[in-house]
């Protein structure tokens, strides 16, 4: 049996998916998921930012009820790894780790991004109690306070930039004198009072007690230590798309995507291979929010209903 849509992911791009695709009248959809479903967020101890959610809430206590509120509506789960999304005619193939091959007329990918560690002393033990690599999410946290920002291209200036308005001051630590980030950005960062540039230095350890973190030690490239204590250490020094799925035997990418792997979907979330519709975290121009996923997933499902719709009927 040919399944109406695979979606691959179950974070909250996949579950959005699931949800509108079964509740909008497809009866075959299955979604692949490599793990418990619900996706990163569910590794945050607090979201504060999900509209219409108030109280203090972990990411696994806002993902808990997505699964079933989907299966409700007769989305089917598989709890495996795809390895691999390829096509053959107009039917999508969908290989499994295991080496079994499900077929679909359509499919929805939301496999989501990571962000790169560093790999200083103390990063993956503080992550998630001081140490951040999201500024929307955690920023609100240190408000009117002082935090570190690490990275030199785009992101980690524009994030400083944000961080600067809620917190008292951002220190950002680059490990070079000249930045990679767009030169009108580097001339805001400068001008911005309640940011101090750290250049030439790389963090050396992140350290703190059983609330979180204290401080940070920086080492300059000249070798001299400096000590920063702050309660929050954003990292930025890029992302992985988990794009491997996409990845064909003959070394290319299914559909289209650009340097630094991103998905190119248009406002429909459609990508350049009809019937494969990205979203979430992976496709470009990402604001890589809980809230942005699911609408991501909400946008793909209703292009696939009707698609699937002209296909069949
Ligand atoms: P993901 O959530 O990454 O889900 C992708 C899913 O695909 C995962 O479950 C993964 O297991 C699965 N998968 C990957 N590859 C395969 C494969 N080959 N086969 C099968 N399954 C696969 N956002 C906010 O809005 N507010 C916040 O406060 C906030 N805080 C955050 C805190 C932390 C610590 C982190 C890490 C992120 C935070 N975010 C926050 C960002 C938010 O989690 C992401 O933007 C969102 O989860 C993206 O959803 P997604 O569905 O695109 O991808
Ligand atoms: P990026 O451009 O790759 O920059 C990563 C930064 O982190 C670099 O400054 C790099 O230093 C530093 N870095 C990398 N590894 C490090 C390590 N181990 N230790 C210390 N520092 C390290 O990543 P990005 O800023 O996330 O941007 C990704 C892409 O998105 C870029 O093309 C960017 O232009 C784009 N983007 C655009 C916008 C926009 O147009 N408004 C906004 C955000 C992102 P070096 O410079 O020394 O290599």
């Amino acid at each position: 049996m040919i399944l109406d849509c695979a979606i691959i992911g179950g974070g909250p791009a996949g579950l959005t998916a699931g949800l509108y695709t079964t509740r909008g009248g497809l009866e075959n959809v299955t979604m692949f998921e490599k793990g418990m479903p619900g996706g990163q967020i569910t590794s945050s101890s607090e979201i504060e930012n999900y509209p219409g959610v108030t109280g203090e809430i972990t990411g696994m206590d806002l993902m808990m009820p997505w699964p079933a509120q989907c299966q409700k509506f007769g989305l089917k789960h598989e709890m495996v790894e795809v390895t691999r999304i390829s096509k053959d005619g107009d039917t999508f193939r969908i290989h499994r780790a295991d080496g079994t091959i499900d077929e679909a007329h359509s499919v929805i990918i939301g496999t989501g991004s990571r962000p790169r560690h560093i790999g200083f002393a103390g990063e993956d033990e503080f992550f998630g109690r001081g140490v951040s690599t999201c500024a929307t999410c955690d920023g609100f946290f240190y408000k009117g306070k002082e935090v570190v920002v690490i990275g030199g291209g785009d992101t980690a200036l524009e994030e400083a930039l944000y961080l600067s308005k809620i917190c008292s001051k951002v220190y950002l630590i680059h490990r070079r004198e000249e930045f990679r980030s767009a030169p009108n950005t580097v001339d805001r960062v400068k001008k911005t009072e309640n940011i101090e540039l750290v250049l030439n230095s790389v963090p050396d350890e992140v350290y703190g007690d059983n609330m979180g973190v204290t401080g940070i030690r920086v080492k300059n490239n000249d070798g001299s230590l400096r000590d920063i204590e702050v309660p929050g250490v954003f990292t930025f020094v890029g992302n992985d798309i988990n794009n491997q799925t996409l990845m064909q035997e003959d070394g290319n990418f299914l559909c289209d995507m650009n340097e630094q792997g991103q998905v190119i979907v248009d406002i429909s979330m459609k990508t350049s291979v009809v019937g494969l519709y990205a979203t979430g975290d992976m496709r470009v121009e990402a604001p890589k929010q809980v809230v942005s996923a699911a609408g991501d997933g909400a946008v793909a499902a209703l292009q696939v209903i009707s698609f699937v719709d002209e296909l069949l009927n």
